[in-house]
């Protein structure tokens, strides 16, 4: 006979401690005697989009799942690993299980919103609940709003309102570990390998997931200088769950506003999206979608390979091609150059981040293009344009970061700049007020 289980769907929330839907699938089963059995999808609608066969991102998935893997054999249960379709899967897995619910955490991207309603729908058809929770940001959807019930499209202001509403209620953890001995008690079951999954395994070291609180103490005067360790390096911890986002804003709230104003922007884009899912391909001022871009692929190509000769622009784009990191400052800096120097789309820097960035997250990446192309909500004025010389002399002014990546710097093999700073400020400006003119 068929154990009746709850069915727990990981999928951005990659840990065990203080995941919000984990805790409500353990005390749900717990109270009704039922017992609750995890699941991990490697979806292949997501792995066959990838670019390269060689991405970093799933061997980090690939090492988290291990890990949950790990803990919960010690609790006598085991992760269940499918590879597929989420709904190809979810049609066995009713065939194994005597599923009673299935219960993951919200994720706010359009393309992971119209899976759950397929998934949901399905499972309505079956007579099965389907129930998502928070756990992914502080606040999501509505919960921030302005006076007259209207999402936020100014960060300012949502923030303050987003300071107002914290209190204990939302940064409390969820003790997972008090009912974990309702989890579905079974014996190990293999976990695809990364050459099943038909990715190449890579010797990567990621970031620690440990928050590194002596950061936070210097966060605030340091974290714009990219020669320095004076960031978090959660990203991708927090772009996979691998931490809690709870847990590292309760540490933010007492020692750096600085810090917490970071984590209040990655709540404001998922806000953003959740209200604005067009953005995945349209400028949220719909006006700049009239901007004629040059779009120069022989451009492009030495922006990816980071041979602008502009030092601070070609250091983060090796550095990103090299790590899959690269640091805020030098984000900003480098889209700005493409979109405003090199008038280059800022969907294809977009795309381009996706294929790259350890700590890809469509909401953010989204954002922090929209924002750097002057086409955003709350974006910079598109007239303020980066001197990529100016902000290198005032954020590495010794060069640090730029020698780091660009060993050839300062020799005959480094390349001439190769638009004019000047030029292409004002062909910039010139091309947007054109767009903007038309309309
Ligand atoms: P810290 O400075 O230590 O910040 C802590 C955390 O706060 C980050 O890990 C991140 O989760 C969040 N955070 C910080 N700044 C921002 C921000 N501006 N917007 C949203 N969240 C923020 N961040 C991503 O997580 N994924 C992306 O794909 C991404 N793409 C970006 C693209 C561009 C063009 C720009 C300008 C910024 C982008 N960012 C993105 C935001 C920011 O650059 C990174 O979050 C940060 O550099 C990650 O390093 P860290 O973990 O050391 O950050």
């Amino acid at each position: 006979m068929k154990t009746p289980v709850i069915l727990f769907w990981f999928r951005r929330d990659l840990r065990l401690d203080d995941n919000g839907g984990l805790y409500q699938a353990l005390k749900n089963a717990s109270a009704s005697g039922l017992s609750v059995q995890p699941l991990f999808i490697f979806d292949t609608t997501i792995l066959d989009a990838l670019t390269s066969r060689a991405d970093k991102r799933v061997v980090f998935i690939h090492q988290a799942i291990e890990r949950l893997q790990k803990e919960l054999v010690s609790f006598g249960s085991t992760l269940d690993v499918r590879h597929g379709e989420p709904l190809a899967v979810f049609k066995a897995l009713m065939d194994e299980y005597d599923v009673q619910a299935v219960y993951a955490n919200r994720d706010y991207e359009p393309d992971a919103r119209a899976r759950d309603k397929l998934i949901y729908d399905y499972l309505g058809t079956q007579g099965v609940a389907f129930r998502a929770f928070k756990d992914h940001v502080v606040f999501e959807k509505n919960e921030v709003m302005k006076a007259d019930g209207q999402p936020y499209t100014v960060f300012t202001p949502y923030s303050k309102k987003w300071l107002s509403l914290l209190n204990d209620f939302y940064l409390r953890s969820y003790p997972t570990i008090s009912y974990i001995e309702a989890v579905h008690r079974q014996a190990e079951r293999p976990i695809p390998t990364l050459q099943q999954l038909q990715f190449e395994p890579m010797n990567v070291t990621f970031p620690t997931k440990m928050l590194d609180l002596g950061v936070l103490d210097v966060y605030a005067e340091q974290r714009d200088y990219p020669a320095l360790s004076a960031t978090s390096r959660l990203g991708v911890h927090l772009r996979f769950g691998t931490v809690s986002i709870r847990q590292v804003a309760s540490y933010a709230q007492v020692r750096s506003s600085v810090f917490l104003n970071e984590l209040i922007w990655r709540d404001f884009y998922q806000m953003i999206l959740w209200h604005h899912p067009q953005l995945v391909n349209q400028s949220f001022k719909p006006i700049y979608d009239q901007i004629v871009w040059r779009n120069q692929s022989s451009d492009f190509s030495k922006w990816c390979a980071g041979q602008t000769g502009y030092p601070l622009v070609d250091a983060g784009m090796r550095e990103l091609n090299e790590t899959g990191f690269m640091h805020n400052r030098v984000r900003m800096v480098v889209a700005s150059f493409l979109t405003k120097h090199l008038l280059i789309d800022w969907r294809w820097g977009e795309r381009y981040f996706a294929q790259k960035l350890l700590d890809y997250d469509l909401a953010a990446n989204n954002g922090g293009w929209q924002w750097a192309a002057g086409c955003g909500c709350d974006a910079a004025p598109y007239f303020r344009v980066f001197n990529p010389t100016l902000q290198m002399k005032k954020f590495d002014p010794n060069g640090d970061y730029v020698r780091r990546w660009l060993p050839e710097f300062g020799t005959k093999d480094y390349p001439e700049p190769m638009v004019e700073h000047g030029m292409a400020r004002e062909r910039c400006l010139q091309t947007y007020a054109q767009a903007l003119k038309n309309n």
